[in-house]
């Protein structure tokens, strides 16, 4: 792309920019400070201490006060995604509780878990599904009928990728426990967002990625809470305290450190700022466009997220022409086995067909200004009428309106 600077970029739940501040923290580690943390030798060994600093920020972020006798922020495991932490979480609560063969999770979560527990199932677990409604909140009478003495784990995420719902995690935590089972959230989304405090929890284990909160991909992190007990994912040296072998990924850790020390510092500020932007482009474009619904917990969601269906149109010609414009944003459709499917959060909200099909994610970050927004807001009418005008379904339900004004 020639003309990337003038990029309108609405697509931060899918990556975000890396800050600046994040980018010159994690410098000085590729070139200069480049030595083995576990090396004996200063040059190497003098990096520990900077991989101890950045896991006491994540920690930080995450509310988990806890401090070994070292000082260190035990409780956190580096990774190098959201997707390995959220199968440590669950590979680490299946083999600590062998007797126990349910796991329990909602229909919306991130493949990251609902794969693994499609693994878990050819593997001969029972693993449960719990519904949402309409507005993508969990069905918690479901849940805490589901919940029994044979369950090993309840996985469910703190913030839908889509939507932006909110799911009550810290009642389900306390439901879990009161059965005996362990209880991880995906917090992807919502670390950095929404303010999170482990320790006034029941949670066991939380996975972040990095990458959602401008630090670099390719680095997470999963929190297990203290006393709760764990089997790695990845075996191989002493690194992380046994808990996942591999060399840490240095320079990304320093990255993610640095980002959860910023962003626990500006959380209030970009939450009220990220939600006024989201409620002025839904207000611009609800007042412009007609047959438009905005879905999810409206009351109970992300501050960045917005997830708009624009009746009887493909989400995937919008986003093309929203593309032309240099608008990034994504769809909630999933191009897959060649047939474009609503997303399986989409379908089990139970939007009809005609919204799924044109739903769109515009998903903003602490770098999208008031003047983005409003171009969005003056491009988006065209666009839907332009598409509109050769939809069929369009067309059909603009007879049957005229036909019902007319009879
Ligand atoms: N969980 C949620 C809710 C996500 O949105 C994502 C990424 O989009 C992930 C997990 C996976 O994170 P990663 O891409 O770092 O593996």
């Amino acid at each position: 792309m020639d003309n990337m600077d003038q990029v309108i970029y609405l697509d931060n739940n899918a990556t975000t920019r890396v800050d600046p501040e994040v980018f010159a923290a994690m410098e000085p580690f590729f070139c200069e400070r480049y030595g083995n943390p576990s090396s004996i030798h200063r040059f190497g060994g003098s990096v520990a201490a900077e991989i101890e600093q950045a896991r006491c920020r994540v920690a930080e972020l995450l509310g988990a006060n806890f401090r070994d006798k070292d000082g260190v922020a035990a409780e956190i495991i580096f990774t190098s995604c959201g997707t390995e932490g959220d199968n440590a979480a669950l590979n680490a609560a299946i083999a600590v509780n062998p007797d126990r063969r349910k796991v329990i999770t909602s229909a919306v979560e991130h493949p990251g878990i609902l794969s693994y527990c499609r693994e878990l199932s050819r593997r001969g677990y029972e693993t449960v599904l719990i519904d949402v409604d309409g507005r993508g909140r969990l069905d918690m009478d479901r849940l805490a009928a589901e919940i029994d003495e044979n369950t090993a784990v309840v996985s469910l995420m703190w913030a839908n990728n889509e939507t932006g719902t909110i799911f009550p995690v810290c009642e389900a935590a306390e439901l879990a426990h009161a059965k005996g089972a362990l209880f991880h959230t995906d917090a992807v989304q919502a670390a950095g967002k929404v303010p999170i405090n482990v320790d006034d929890s029941m949670i066991d284990f939380l996975s972040i990625a990095g990458h959602k909160l401008h630090a670099p991909k390719g680095v997470g992190a999963l929190y297990v809470r203290r006393g709760t007990r764990f089997r790695p994912l990845i075996f191989g040296g002493h690194q992380e305290r046994s808990r996942r072998g591999g060399t840490e990924n240095v320079t990304s850790v320093i990255g993610l450190g640095k980002a959860c020390e910023m962003a626990l510092a500006n959380l209030p500020l970009e939450r009220a700022k990220l939600a006024r932007l989201r409620d002025r482009l839904e207000k611009g474009i609800l007042e412009r466009v007609p047959d438009v619904r905005v879905n999810g917990d409206i009351e109970n969601r992300l501050p960045n997220t917005s997830s708009i269906s624009f009746e009887y149109i493909e989400g995937e010609s919008i986003l093309m022409l929203l593309d032309r414009e240099n608008i990034c944003a994504s769809s909630g459709s999933a191009c897959t086995t060649g047939s474009l499917e609503p997303s399986h959060v989409l379908r089990a909200m139970g939007l009809p067909y005609t919204a799924a099909h044109g739903t769109i994610r515009f998903s903003l970050s602490k770098y999208n200004t008031e003047t983005e927004i409003d171009r969005v807001i003056e491009v988006i009418p065209p666009i839907i009428g332009q598409l509109r005008a050769i939809s069929p379904y369009w067309n059909e339900r603009r007879r049957a309106v005229g036909e019902e004004r007319n009879a």
